[in-house]
């Protein structure tokens, strides 16, 4: 589905003396490295902070622990995601409220989440699946009216940008009060190991979060609030560094991986390509296409026995998980959602992809009867 090593290859000189660098200082935790990558972080995304912490799970947490938020207060988030995103809300004893997505974007969906919103709800937590932003103006809007917190899930979207009715464009992960990311090695941007950040434009919670991240504490040994403890090693930041030079580069070779399988499956009749919205330009973290007749199953074992790799990205809802149907009625059921995990499959889509690969993909894609 991914292929690191060949992308490491092409980059490994840069990338063995920034490790090195770290080995000849010992500086393993709070190195130079680190702030350096922060600050590199806000200037390619444009929020005002950048706050680097263990791994993008740890930063949803961290975001909603900034927001001083009641036990049984409400959290809307999508049926259709990664675990992570219910699982702080449900850790910090708030209640995941999860809605409907839209078919063709597998995002949060406006009308649903509107739906959704009670007195007890507090905050939003769109996830930008797959490499796509949500739609956040309305998102945006609906926030304002109703004084709730925005916290954007932006770990499969590093880099992604939506465009605003006004013209203005932002980067996805700056756009809510909140945004936080994961650069888990097959995100968009990721490191030999953990990792994640946080984004915010506001100065209090960018105080309140770097002291939940470390212990509570602003001074050391003076703890004023409960809170964890989530770094980024020195070694991951520096290995960061270097990729976040190559980033754009690795984003337009998605891009263009993405666009030889739209060509090539646009009028294929098993399956649908994703969607490409006008204001909203696709990082393509994942290639997902929607298998019609309900032979999606029988396609992935073919696909299999031709030595192709796909994945489901994801076969179970959330409300259907043991660990979350708690908070459902029984029998609770999100239409697009039950649709979407019956028939999603994601097909491989790296940085490394040339046109012998997406061609013996595509053919044997089309092969199939
Ligand atoms: C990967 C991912 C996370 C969690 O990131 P980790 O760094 O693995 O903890 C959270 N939300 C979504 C949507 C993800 O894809």
């Amino acid at each position: 589905m991914v292929d690191l090593f060949s992308q490491y290859q092409k980059i490994k000189p840069q990338i063995n003396s920034a490790i090195q660098d770290v080995l000849d200082t010992t500086d393993f935790i709070k190195g130079k490295q680190v702030v350096e990558f922060e600050n590199n972080l806000t200037k390619f995304t444009g929020s005002k902070y950048a706050i680097t912490c263990a791994n993008g799970t740890d930063a949803l947490q961290i975001a909603l622990m900034a927001l001083d938020l009641e036990i049984g207060d409400e959290v809307i988030v999508p049926g259709f995601t990664y675990a992570a995103t219910a699982e702080v809300i449900a850790l910090l004893r708030l209640i995941p409220v999860m809605v409907d997505v839209d078919p063709k974007t597998f995002n949060i969906s406006i009308s649903e989440l509107k739906r959704a919103i009670t007195k007890k709800t507090k905050a939003i937590v769109p996830v930008h699946l797959f490499g796509q932003c949500s739609d956040m103006e309305p998102i945006m809007k609906i926030a304002q009216e109703h004084k709730l917190w925005i916290i954007e899930d932006n770990a499969q979207s590093f880099g992604a940008e939506y465009m605003f009715s006004d013209g203005t464009t932002k980067q996805t992960g700056t756009i809510g009060h909140i945004g936080s990311t994961s650069f888990f090695p097959t995100k968009n941007l990721g490191c030999f190991g953990d990792g994640g950040a946080l984004f915010t434009n506001d100065d209090i919670l960018a105080e309140k979060i770097r002291m939940i991240a470390n212990h509570g504490q602003k001074i050391k040994y003076h703890h004023s609030i409960i809170g964890c403890n989530s770094r980024l090693d020195t070694i991951q930041a520096a290995v960061l560094n270097v990729k976040l030079e190559h980033l754009n580069e690795h984003l337009n070779a998605r891009k263009k991986a993405a666009d030889f399988y739209d060509n090539a499956l646009a009028n294929w009749q098993f399956g649908q390509i994703p969607q490409q919205i006008n204001n909203i330009n696709h990082t393509y973290n994942q290639y997902t296409l929607i298998i019609k007749n309900g032979r999606r199953d029988e396609l992935k074992s073919f696909l299999a026995g031709k030595g192709i790799p796909s994945m489901i990205y994801y076969p179970i809802p959330l409300y259907k998980q043991d660990a979350f149907n708690k908070y459902v009625p029984q029998g609770f059921e999100l239409p697009n959602t039950e649709q979407l995990c019956r028939s999603v499959l994601s097909v491989p889509i790296h940085t490394e992809m040339n046109e012998d690969i997406l061609l013996k993909i595509t053919d044997t894609l089309k092969s199939f009867k």
